[in-house]
């Protein structure tokens, strides 16, 4: 089966009546699951990824008598939709989908088209980091408290293939800013907004205001009914309530009490006050620990709170979590030193929250494909915790540029085996090595699962 080629099994339609056609750009499990819903909601469907798709989503849709093509874009065919569904993955400074708009055709995200089919709560989580971490955490809350909720988003089976598919009261969603991008009517019952760093500046014409605009699409069409949870230190998304002034009911949370805060933490307890009622438990009780997980349980309890679940259930949940794979994950301890995965550290805001947990002297392993990354925010911890920086990555020179004679030794590995046999010869007794890259993984790795999967096979051939 050659990679380039349109694949037409359904020209089906027995009814006469013409049906819609809808297009979907990007064959990726939101474009799939965006597909599998648009048929069955009776509408012509054609998919189009410019990529190769994998074998099972191929499989998919042939499964489902789906028309699509891959290893190009067919113009012609893309332009006669009455509506497109675009995929994350596809930016909106894209040629293709500028001539779209400009012939006028709507594009709309997985998120708003699966949003029609489906009046479920919708819990919606975003964030520059933790979107995973506190949404997983939130579901877990839910699920033990016996909720019908399902997981979706950027996590596992897509939003619209559920929506297809299952029959959930609730749904936990974890969104980006680029499946935040292309909403419309959609509307979160509980949007968590975990904080605004720089990321993926490269999409959005290294403008970070372009950014911002399209996390905080998360509070759009909310109302006063609808809960917008929040971490009031962040001073851009504070600055962002201030202009907007959205008619929605703040929840914020903070490290210690402040005068927007409803959940904090005092003399070592947690505190979440929601509808006029008090939530407390031993801060060290949490299964998430370090700083930014404190705000994720935080974030997390809030939304349990809103939704009216026990203390016990809450107290439990937030204390049995098992955490997410590589986030901060820790591997192995070998000759005294502990490795620690945090391969989805992709920018350089949490890689300054793993360093800041770690209380030893720390090897780093750091590099990859930089997406516009200022290393200014590491660089104080780096000199005060690292011995040594490891750079993975084909192309070193940004960091080199940046970190040269900051840290006394610095050394190139231009594979996981090389770079972790480099850590175990730098690190000393009590320290940690540490993969926390600020980069995305796609120069040396297929992905940040494929990172982190190769550092801890490699940690423990050790
Ligand atoms: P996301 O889904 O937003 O990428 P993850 O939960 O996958 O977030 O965590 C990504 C990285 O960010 C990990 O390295 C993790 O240690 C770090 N992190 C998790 N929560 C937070 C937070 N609230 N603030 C800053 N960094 C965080």
């Amino acid at each position: 089966m050659t990679a380039d080629r349109i694949h037409n099994i359904s020209s089906d339609s027995a009814d006469d009546k013409p049906k819609k056609l809808m297009v979907i750009l990007g064959g990726g499990e939101s474009g799939v699951g965006s597909a599998i819903l648009a048929r069955a909601k009776g509408f012509d469907v054609f998919l189009s990824d410019n990529g190769k798709l994998t074998d099972e989503h191929r499989q998919t849709l042939i499964d489902y008598t789906i028309d699509f093509e891959e290893g190009k874009h067919t113009e012609e065919k893309i332009l006669l939709a009455d509506e497109i569904v675009k995929s994350p993955g596809i930016s909106n400074l894209d040629p293709l989908i500028r001539k779209i708009r400009e012939k006028g055709i709507p594009v709309i995200s997985e998120i708003e088209f699966a949003g029609r089919y489906t009046d479920a709560k919708m819990i919606c989580v975003t964030g520059s980091n933790g979107k995973t971490t506190t949404a997983s955490l939130i579901y877990h809350i839910l699920q033990s408290a016996g909720f019908n909720v399902g997981l979706g988003g950027n996590i596992g089976k897509s939003f619209a293939r559920q929506v297809a598919e299952e029959n959930y009261d609730y749904y936990v969603l974890e969104l980006s800013s680029f499946q935040l991008e292309d909403i419309e009517n959609f509307k979160s019952d509980v949007a968590v907004l975990l904080n605004i760093t720089p990321d993926h500046l490269d999409r959005y014409d290294y403008n970070m205001q372009n950014y911002v605009d399209a996390k905080m699409r998360i509070i759009r069409n909310q109302n006063i009914d609808d809960a917008f949870v929040y971490w009031v230190d962040d001073p851009i998304v504070t600055r962002e309530i201030e202009k907007l002034k959205p008619p929605v009911s703040l929840y914020g949370f903070s490290e210690t009490k402040r005068e927007n805060s409803c959940a904090y933490t005092e003399n070592d307890q947690i505190y979440i006050n929601v509808k006029n009622h008090m939530f407390t438990m031993e801060q060290e009780l949490l299964a998430l620990q370090g700083t930014h997980n404190l705000y994720n349980s935080l974030a997390s309890g809030i939304v349990a709170k809103l939704l009216d679940i026990t203390d016990e259930n809450l107290r439990q949940s937030l204390t049995d979590f098992k955490g997410v794979p590589h986030r901060l994950e820790k591997v192995a301890t070998v000759r005294g030193v502990q490795y620690i995965n945090d391969s989805k550290a992709t920018n350089v805001n949490s890689c300054w929250y793993a360093l800041q947990s770690i209380r030893s002297k720390v090897v780093l392993i750091l590099g990859g494909t930089d997406k516009g990354n200022d290393y200014s925010e590491i660089e104080d911890l780096v000199k005060s915790k690292v011995r040594a920086l490891i750079f993975l990555g084909k192309d070193n020179s940004k960091l080199h540029a940046f970190f040269d004679g900051k840290v006394p030794v610095i050394e190139d590995a231009y594979s996981m085996e090389e770079a972790v046999n480099k850590a175990y010869r730098l690190a000393e007794k009590g320290d940690t090595v540490l993969l926390s890259p600020c980069c995305a993984s796609f120069d040396l790795f297929k992905n940040y699962e494929d990172r982190g999967e190769q550092f801890k096979e490699c940690v423990r051939r050790l």
